[in-house]
């Protein structure tokens, strides 16, 4: 009997893992949505009616022989799965791969894929009638939100308010000023330095005009605003041997080669690793590559030694809209508007995943 992998969430780095390991074992694919969500190209899909649809894909031919399971784990313990609906899977291999949530539209908090795009479009509606539009947060998200709402309504004044003292501190100096000069070409406003003194009376994505007052005094009107922080790893289900792995952040420890500590059959990958690098959808894959190498190779007698994965270091493509952005890694140094668009602004490797989804 070929060995059972359960993979556990169905986003970049699951997907990978379940395609990669599809001729070698049974593979359970576990995810709740009707639909892998392409989450990096979420906030054009927001701006952009046409990318709303690119967002989605169906996951029925992603796998060959393996099965997708549209369910949630809500408990795990060793290689035993129980779901949401009541069944457990006993596997040989688990890959634990349910990423993280992130306030909306940045990741998308509607399972059903025909109920999130009702959700996209009514919030394009509420920010097509906002003359004036508040972000918290100038992380990656609030600056690239805020280029695709001035790239789609260039009349929109956008405003973005954050405690730290400057934009993506962790990148260098050059990379900053670029990015900078690009958002006053913009005209898109940066509060540094404080936040606002009370919540805003309204929902995020509610069009309703109210003005907030921020710590050091300033007044800000705005028709409308939403939340670009605070990511949360999924990891509550870790019960048993697995929860010490979890860290106080919610994240879970893994070795060099991508297993929990003292865990032989169990694997993590992507957003929840607590791995010293930036949360990306492209380390998720690199993990996954690994993952696979490795299952494939225990399933095979474990004859070779199992491949090692070493973090990323920090690199970064920020568009803002489709043509304008600025990305950056040690090797290349800062590199502008023409090249960021080429790399992500202007496809947002949308491509990319539908040929993997088949
Ligand atoms: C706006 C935005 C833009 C981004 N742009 C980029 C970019 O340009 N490049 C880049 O590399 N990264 C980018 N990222 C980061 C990237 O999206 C994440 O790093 C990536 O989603 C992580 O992949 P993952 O497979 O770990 O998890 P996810 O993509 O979060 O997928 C996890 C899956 O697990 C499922 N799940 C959750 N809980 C359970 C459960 N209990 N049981 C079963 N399934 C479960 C979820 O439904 C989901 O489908 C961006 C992120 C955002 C928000």
């Amino acid at each position: 009997m070929p060995a059972t992998v359960a993979v556990l969430g169905g986003g970049y780095g699951g997907m990978t893992v379940a395609k990669a390991l599809d001729d070698v074992a049974d593979v359970v694919l576990v995810e709740p949505r009707d639909a892998f969500v392409h989450n990096v190209a979420a906030l054009r899909g927001v701006v952009d009616r046409e990318w709303t649809d690119r967002l989605f894909y169906r996951y029925d031919r992603l796998l060959e022989r393996g099965r997708v399971v549209h369910d949630r784990a809500v408990r795990v313990s060793g290689t035993e799965i129980a779901l949401g609906s009541g069944q457990t899977i006993e596997a040989d291999y688990v890959v634990l791969a349910t990423g993280s949530s992130y306030p909306f539209p940045a990741k998308i908090d509607v399972l059903d894929s025909a109920a999130a795009k009702d959700r996209l479009h009514a919030t394009r509606d509420s920010l097509e009638r906002a003359d004036r539009v508040l972000l918290l947060g100038a992380g990656p998200v609030g600056l690239e939100f805020a280029g695709e709402i001035r790239a789609a309504w260039p009349e929109k004044a956008v405003t973005i308010v954050d405690p730290a003292g400057d934009v993506l501190p962790a990148f260098p100096v050059e990379f900053r000023s670029e990015l900078r000069r690009q958002l006053e070409v913009l005209r898109i406003e940066l509060v540094m330095g404080t936040s606002l003194r009370d919540q805003p009376p309204s929902e995020p994505g509610e069009h309703k005009t109210f003005t907030a007052t921020t710590g050091t005094g300033a007044e800000i009107t705005a028709d409308i605003w939403f939340r670009c922080f605070g990511v949360e790893p999924a990891t509550g289900y870790l019960a048993g041997d697995l929860a010490a792995a979890r860290t106080a952040g919610g994240h879970v420890e893994v070795t060099g080669d991508l297993r929990l500590p003292g865990q032989e059959r169990v694997f993590a990958i992507g957003d929840i690793t607590a791995l010293p690098e930036a949360k990306m959808a492209k380390s998720a894959g690199d993990h996954a590559n690994v993952v696979a190498a490795n299952i494939r190779t225990l399933i095979n007698g474990g004859g070779e030694a199992l491949t090692t994965y070493e973090p990323a270091p920090p690199m970064i493509a920020l568009p803002l809209g489709p043509k304008g952005g600025v990305s950056y890694t040690a090797d290349t140094g800062v590199l502008g508007p023409d090249v960021t668009s080429e790399i992500k602004g202007a496809d947002l490797r949308a491509g990319y995943y539908a040929e993997m989804l088949g």
